[in-house]
């Protein structure tokens, strides 16, 4: 049996990157930046005020006390939106809204509260520093910046920096293709009415919806049954309709599981079947002329763990994202989790937050057919073979999902 880390490398190592397309910005949130996004201009343009007040020269109240304070004639309005029609002189105070721009050869704001005033004339009883309530131009960005580099992916905040900067449209990579194909002679599809024996196919759906968290695009080529050559005909079919064929169910020893057979006889060059890991141990990769197959376990939470583990890196890698893997963190245990047995096991856990950090707790029955326990799973906490994290020990979880307050 292969160690994780292992497997993960021997993936990597045959994974290369989608190419890329133009997307209008509106379209960009969750896609991975395929080009260095840089400034064209200073941001903000001009100096501007931070405050509702007046607009003034410091020098003119340098020396402004309680009891002397400096009185400035008010020369002019300045609101959002619209320019000074000319350069504020000596002695002068002009009326200035937040945002709008300091007229020229001002060089502070004093906020409305701070004096007094009555439409003609204000009363500044205090010093001014130059540059108080002003943002000088460019303090957020300057022109020539890298704002967001190659790799990263753009979140809502990004989509906001890129419209400040013009950018209508922005270079991203493609969405990788990701063909699903479930396997076995007792899988009922949705919509079909189940056999005496059958049970409903969970994975395409579960897979599915991992792909498009993963940014992928998933193609359903349905269920084929456990017959060699309808398994190749598909195989050939994912090949030639998507980037990366992901199959679940028969790669373990049975003699029905006949997936690694099928994927041989399309072509494929298989590199490595079974990693010493709880659930999942059976998975499979390959690849044909460069295209990564994974041969998932069947099991529900098999297939999804396996998926979370091994095929959600390779996607983001795909993708041309810098960070390939899910967060981790550091938990304590809020009651023991056990791991009995010669693999490492990835054990779904709730995560808690409390006035002392992460605490982690089983989800409950860890059977790789239990998919309840997964919908309740907040992360997976990774514990070495035959070890039982005591309760109040502290275990690395992969965080699967942003924490929300939960009522349980
Ligand atoms: P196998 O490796 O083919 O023996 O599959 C392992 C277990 O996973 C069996 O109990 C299968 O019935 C179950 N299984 C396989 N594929 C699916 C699927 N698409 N949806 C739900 N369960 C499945
Ligand atoms: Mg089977």
């Amino acid at each position: 049996m292969i160690p994780v880390e292992e497997a993960l490398e021997r993936i990597l190592a045959r994974i290369g990157s989608v190419s890329d397309e133009r997307v209008t910005l509106a379209a960009a949130l969750g896609r991975v930046l395929a080009e260095p996004v840089v400034a064209t201009r200073d941001i903000p343009a001009w100096p501007n005020s931070s405050m509702d007040g007046y607009a003034l020269r410091a020098v003119d109240a340098a020396a402004a006390t309680r009891e002397r304070p400096a009185r400035l004639r008010v020369a002019g309005e300045v609101p959002a939106g619209r320019l000074a029609d000319r350069p504020a002189a000596a002695g002068e105070a002009w009326r200035i809204f937040t945002g709008a721009p300091l007229p020229e050869g001002a060089d502070a704001v004093v906020p409305q509260e701070d004096v007094a005033a009555d439409g003609q004339r204000v009363t500044v009883r205090g010093r001014i520093a130059p540059g108080a309530y002003v943002r000088p131009a460019g303090e957020d960005v300057r022109a020539g910046d890298v704002v967001v580099t190659p790799g990263g992916t753009i979140g809502a905040a990004e989509v906001g920096l890129l419209a400040t900067l013009g950018y209508s449209q922005v270079q991203v990579y493609r969405r990788p293709r990701v063909a699903i194909l479930s396997t076995g002679n007792e899988l009922a599809d949705l919509g079909t009415q189940p056999g005496p024996a059958q049970i409903p196919n969970t994975n395409t759906y579960s897979l599915m919806a991992q792909v498009i968290e993963a940014g992928g695009e998933p193609v359903n080529l349905g269920v084929a049954p456990d017959q060699l050559e309808a398994i190749i005909e598909r195989v050939r079919w994912g090949l030639s309709a998507a980037d990366v064929l992901v199959s679940s169910a028969g790669v373990s020893v049975g003699e029905l599981d006949l997936v690694r057979e099928a994927l041989a006889r399309s072509g494929a060059e298989l590199h490595l079947w079974q990693v010493s890991m709880r659930p999942g141990k059976p998975i499979t990769f390959g690849t044909r002329e460069g295209r990564p197959i994974f041969g998932l376990p069947g099991n529900p939470v098999s297939a999804m763990v396996t998926f979370e583990l091994f095929v959600r890196p390779a996607l983001r890698k795909m993708e041309g994202a810098e960070v390939i893997d899910r967060p981790r963190v550091r938990a304590r245990a809020l009651e023991p989790i056990p791991n009995p047995g010669s693999r490492r096991g990835y054990l779904r856990v709730t995560l808690t937050a409390d006035a002392q950090g992460y605490g982690a707790r089983l989800t409950g029955d860890q059977g790789s057919a239990i998919l309840r326990s997964m919908v309740l799973a907040d992360g997976l906490a990774v514990v070495a073979p035959d070890t039982t994290i005591a309760a109040g020990e502290v275990v690395d979880v992969i965080v699967l999902r942003a924490l929300e307050p939960r009522s349980r």
